[in-house]
């Protein structure tokens, strides 16, 4: 096995999508899993979609061409909004996409008539994150715009929660929000398919019992990956939080005794003690991953990173050059060793002949890719 290395459990991915996907269900609500933070992975994504999720979201199109040239058919939306550069391959491989910008809408709009196809748009508005999204005052008068445009259709409006500001969002927020999605339809006509109420951080509003009104999607990827509420940090109820494990390699082990003039406190430790910890080089460091996110193993301690190496300290006396160490990763640690070209990728319990890649299937998608 080559080091470092992402082991990846597909079981557990499809177990936490479908844990999701169960309880939303009774509550009204769709799973539409979120590939961004494993840089759109085809067997991940594929994974998410076995576990019942019924289409994908990414916010990069490189992740989305990687995916259709994998041969991906499901729906699959761009849920950042489109760069006015990228118009062209939006419409050609995406379903839809959340937008805020008429600019950019009515670029889409051309695009997809050049193209010969209708391009679906999601309305994204601002609920209180102060990230992206629409002012609810304007959201009417921009709707109508959509409706009027030949070349998309209006699909449906969103918002999204605690990215920006942390903040989860309570029940009055997405009352206001459907709310916001009945005004739009009096407003402008046309029956608004998906309201997408947000992503992980609204699982607890979803499982609390309040109404969920019209909301009946939300986009889950940290939830459904690693098996964690955003911002409890607490892992939910049936989920696994260990379906994604990096392994990297130890290149030193050594007993020194750090001299006492050295002021670090994090060497400190390492004054020699009855106890003393063995410090370790691991084959890893912050060009790799989000250091701080990687969760110690029991016996062990951080004790900092460099571009390449990681300095741990280990009371496990059976670590020598060569053995492995294993950690977990928040989802800042693993969207970064995902996109990291030293880190290679390794499934367990990949499915054999997955679903929804029928290579013999005509494939509009895969024209430009
Ligand atoms: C990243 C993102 C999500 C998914 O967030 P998770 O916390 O991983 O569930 C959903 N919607 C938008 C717009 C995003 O950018």
């Amino acid at each position: 096995m080559s080091n470092p290395r992402i082991e990846v459990d597909l079981s557990k991915i499809r177990h936490n999508t479908q844990t999701a996907v169960q309880a939303l269900h009774a509550r009204g609500i769709s799973v539409t899993a979120v590939t961004k933070a494993v840089c759109g992975h085809p067997a991940i994504a594929q994974a998410m979609l076995d576990g019942g999720a019924t289409g994908l979201a990414e916010s990069r199109l490189s992740n989305v061409k990687r995916l259709r040239k994998a041969g991906q058919l499901c729906p699959i939306t761009l849920i950042r909004t489109p760069m006015l550069s990228q118009v062209d391959e939006v419409v050609q491989v995406c379903d839809a996409s959340y937008n805020t910008e008429i600019a950019v809408i009515t670029a889409l709009a051309t695009a997809a008539i050049r193209h010969d196809c209708v391009h679906n748009v999601i309305l994204m508005v601002e609920m209180g994150d102060n990230r992206e999204g629409i002012m609810p005052a304007d959201l009417g008068a921009m709707a109508q715009r959509v409706v009027d445009l030949p070349g998309v259709a209006l699909k449906g409006i969103g918002a999204n929660f605690a990215c920006l500001t942390g903040v989860a969002p309570d029940a009055a927020a997405m009352e206001a929000l459907s709310s916001l999605t009945s005004e739009v339809e009096g407003q402008c006509g046309p029956f608004l398919q998906t309201v997408s109420g947000g992503n992980s951080a609204n699982l607890p509003w979803a499982f609390s019992g309040n109404p969920t009104g019209r909301v009946n999607d939300l986009r889950l990827g940290e939830a459904i990956l690693l098996g964690v509420d955003p911002v409890s940090g607490g892992r939910i109820n049936g989920m696994h939080t260990d379906a994604f494990s990096l392994v990297a390699e130890v290149i030193e082990a050594n007993n020194r005794s750090v001299p006492l003039f050295q002021s670090s406190v994090a060497l400190r430790l390492l004054a020699p003690r009855d106890d003393e910890p063995t410090r370790l080089i691991l084959a890893l460091g912050h060009q790799d991953t989000d250091i701080l996110g990687l969760l110690m193993p029991v016996g062990t301690m951080l004790i900092g990173a460099t571009s390449d190496h990681l300095v741990i300290g280990t009371t496990q006396a059976t670590m020598s050059v060569g053995s492995e160490v294993r950690f977990q990763m928040t989802y800042s640690a693993l969207m970064r060793a995902m996109a990291a070209p030293d880190i290679k990728i390794s499934m367990l319990h990949d499915r054999q002949i997955p679903r929804g890649r029928n290579a013999d299937e005509p494939r509009k998608h895969l024209e430009i890719v």
